[in-house]
This record gives C-alpha cells, sequence and structure tokens, in this order.
C-alpha cells in the first residue's frame, strides 16, 4: 500500500526552502493527512468532476448493480455517481479523508446516503466479501501506487468483479518524461476564495513527481506546507500491466476533463480476460 501516510510527510527540497525561510509559523503535513485536510477540502473536495462522471457513466449503461469506487477520497466522483442512481462503495486509505467523507455523506439526502457503504482500505489489497457490477477508480488514484501494489490492486479487483463486470479507470494523458528534472509553479484559488501556490517537481530518475502546496500568502499562519510524492506512468503502461494480470482492455478513450477542450484525460475500460 502507499506508505506515505505512514511514514509522514515528504520533506520535498521546496518544502525545505519554505520551511526555513517561515520559521515557527512552518507545519509540515502530507495533502492528505489531518493537517492537510484544510487545503485538500479547499482545493479539491468540489473541484468540478463532471466532465470524468459523464465518462465513466457513458461506459455504464442502464443499471450497473452494486459499483465499488477505489481510493475515493471526499466523494468528489462518488457523490455524482450517487446522484445518477448507482449503489456505490467508496473505499479509500486515509483515516482523515475517510472521517471528512462520512460527515459529507450524513448532510446529503437520505436516498443517497443509504446507496453508499463507506470503507477504510488498501485498494492494493482489499477482501469486501462482495462482486460489483462496476469497479472504478478515478484520475490520479492509481498513481499512489507503486508496481507490486499495482498487481495487488489488479488482482483485489478481478476478485470483486461481478460476470461480464467492468474495471474502469481514468488515467491521465502523460507526456514521456522528459531526461532532466522539470520544475514549475502556479497560483490556484481555493473554493474559499484563498490563493495557494502549487510547486511540481518532476524527478525523471525516480519516476516520481513532487507535490508541494502552500499560501499564496507569505504571512500566513501557520503557514502549512502540504507535500505529496506521486509516480508517473504512460496510460501504455497500466494497459500492458493490465493485460499481463489477466484484463482485456476493451476501450481506451482520450476525453478533456476540464470545459478546456484539450484531451487531458483517457477512459480505460477493462474486463476479465
Ligand atoms: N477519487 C478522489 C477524487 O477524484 O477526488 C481522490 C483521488 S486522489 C488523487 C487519491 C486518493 O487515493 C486520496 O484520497 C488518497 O488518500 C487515496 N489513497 C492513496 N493510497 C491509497 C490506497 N492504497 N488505497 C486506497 N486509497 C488510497
Amino acid at each position: 500500500m502507499t506508505d506515505q501516510l505512514e511514514r509522514g510527510p515528504a520533506r520535498t527540497a521546496h518544502a525545505g526552502v519554505l520551511l526555513s525561510s517561515v520559521g515557527e509559523r512552518g507545519v509540515l503535513c502530507d495533502f492528505y493527512d489531518e493537517d492537510g485536510s484544510d487545503t485538500y477540502r479547499d482545493l479539491i473536495q468540489d473541484s468540478d468532476g463532471t466532465l470524468e462522471t459523464r465518462e465513466f457513466a457513458a461506459r455504464v449503461p442502464g443499471d450497473p448493480g452494486p459499483v465499488l469506487e477505489l481510493a475515493a477520497g471526499m466523494g468528489r466522483l462518488t457523490f455524482p455517481f450517487l446522484e445518477l442512481g448507482w449503489e456505490m462503495t467508496a473505499l479509500e486509505l486515509s483515516a482523515t479523508v475517510v472521517a471528512a467523507f462520512r460527515k459529507r455523506l450524513a448532510e446529503a439526502p437520505s436516498d443517497l446516503r443509504k446507496r453508499c457503504t463507506v470503507v477504510q482500505g488498501d485498494m492494493s489489497a482489499f477482501a469486501l466479501g462482495k462482486r460489483f457490477g462496476a469497479v472504478v477508480i478515478s484520475s490520479g488514484s492509481v498513481n499512489e501506487l507503486g508496481e507490486a501494489d499495482r498487481k495487488g490492486l489488479y488482482a483485489s479487483v478481478l476478485e470483486h468483479l461481478a460476470p461480464g463486470g467492468k474495471f474502469l479507470l481514468s488515467l491521465e494523458l502523460t507526456k514521456p518524461v522528459d531526461a532532466e528534472p522539470v520544475e514549475r509553479s502556479q497560483e490556484l484559488s481555493g473554493r474559499s476564495g484563498r490563493r495557494h501556490v502549487l510547486h511540481v517537481k518532476i524527478l525523471p530518475s525516480e519516476e516520481i513527481q513532487e507535490i508541494t502546496i502552500y499560501p499564496a500568502d507569505e504571512t500566513a499562519d501557520p503557514f502549512v506546507v502540504c507535500t505529496h510524492r506521486r509516480r508517473l506512468f504512460t496510460v501504455d503502461r497500466i494497459v500492458r500491466e493490465l493485460g499481463q494480470a489477466g484484463f482485456d482492455v476493451v476501450a481506451r478513450k482520450p476525453f478533456a476533463s476540464t470545459g478546456g477542450g484539450r484531451d487531458d484525460m483517457v477512459l480505460v475500460e477493462a474486463q476479465r480476460s
């Protein structure tokens, strides 16, 4: 399983520079842990998953039966799936994120609440004692897992697919990684109106992307620096791994996840071979 939450936050080089400049105001956390949850909520919880949800839904016409969402986060896609009338099981590793998901669900209409089960678990090794018409995983989530854990993910999914069931993954369309490290920063607005800086550094030799998020306001107190490291790989690699794990990839459809129109993701549909 991803061990970042157990090991504690990564002190990225960029985080190191920031923390030494802000002194005692500085707090280092992982994007998915307790201290990071405020930033996560501000940036991600309600970010628009409409176009991504639509791509999943197009692959599951009619009533799919029970649907399992892996690495569900705070429900960015789960809640739109519930709105479609689906019966959902949402599995997520982080205790903080699960607690926030449960709180959000408790405030949802009872019809949605009744159709959603929340499980704290590891997507690379789970046993729910139930089979699903579809298992879905959103963009960015497979990137949490190293190679051995991805094998565990594929094996666990196979164990949970009902006959004819679909494994649907949205994957980021990444370019092959350049040989040299690449760094970039951009400012983002959270739903609270707060401004955050997102700094991304790609480490080609490790096939890792280091993410550092911190307040644009240099005087913020506490000055919370959230970090996360995620794997980088191409869609071809995941498709190849799915084939080796016992799946047939029956479709891969590029789509645009934002209104901008440029295809930045691929919806991959796989079934048991
Ligand atoms: N699906 C959500 C969304 O679209 O907003 C969250 C996606 S976020 C990129 C990745 C999520 O995977 C985080 O919530 C993280 O805590 C969770 N995660 C990381 N490793 C995991 C694992 N081994 N099993 C289950 N969830 C995991």
